[in-house]
């Protein structure tokens, strides 16, 4: 059962996996498109009732992909380039210099270098430097979420900081949290936000009833938050 679902005037590619599991899940991908993982042994009718069932949110889901800002376009590396700090914007500024730093000078990001013209060597001074600001930065907003936290309290997971090609932060069933290093580029309500949801993952791992209840509790504006992320641009 995969081709199309009709959703009033719209058509939505809608496609079903099956696998080993034993649950019916339904996800929607930032392209559009619709995916239902069921069970080997689940028949069509089980299926097509689960996806009515949730036409809802997945109209929801639609638009909310759909309002997202376009992606910007490869970076090149070069003098007056935009790029983003704790959700601010800075003018890259590309200077000869007789050793390799990257610093903030007000609204300009000031990569001095001895060879400005290999773009090569200035991405990776700005990678490097995004690395350390979000070691620094995402390690005290994790720190400031857990302390928040104490009245239940829970005991600070491992901290891991990474380049994720499409996520903002995962949580594993050992209670380690992963944070994308892209993080460090939106505003501080938003990192809190991915914080806090891994946090509560701690205690519930899938995004059933029991974690939505605790993420509710500890970040009731997490909504707000979320949509405000959906719209960044990193
Ligand atoms: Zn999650």
């Amino acid at each position: 059962m995969s081709g199309w679902l009709v959703m009033g005037s719209r058509r939505v590619p809608c496609t079903v996996r099956r696998t080993k599991r034993s649950t019916l899940e339904l996800a929607v991908h930032p392209d559009g498109s619709v995916v239902v993982t069921a069970p080997e042994n689940a028949s069509d009718e089980r299926i097509r009732a689960l996806v009515g069932k949730r036409m809802r949110w997945l109209r929801a889901q639609l638009e909310r992909f759909e309002s997202l800002p376009v992606p910007p376009p490869p970076r090149r590396y070069q003098s007056g380039e935009t790029h983003r700090y704790l959700g601010r914007q800075y003018r890259l500024r590309v200077r000869r210099g007789r050793t390799d730093s990257v610093r903030l000078e007000g609204v300009l990001l000031v990569v001095t270098t001895t060879s400005p013209s290999d773009r090569q060597r200035v991405r990776l001074l700005v990678e490097g430097w995004y690395m350390t600001r979000a070691s620094a930065v995402l390690g005290a907003r994790l720190a400031h979420c857990i302390h928040k936290w104490r009245a239940a309290q829970l005991s600070a997971p491992t901290l891991a900081i990474r380049r994720m090609a499409r996520r903002w932060g995962s949580c594993s069933p050992a209670g380690r949290v992963t944070l994308n290093v892209d993080l460090v580029k939106v505003p501080t309500a938003c990192i809190d936000y991915v914080i806090v949801h891994e946090l509560c993952h701690l205690r519930a791992l899938n995004h059933g009833r029991e974690f939505r209840t605790l993420l509710a509790r500890r970040m009731p504006d997490w909504e707000r938050r979320r949509d405000k992320l959906d719209r960044q641009e990193v």
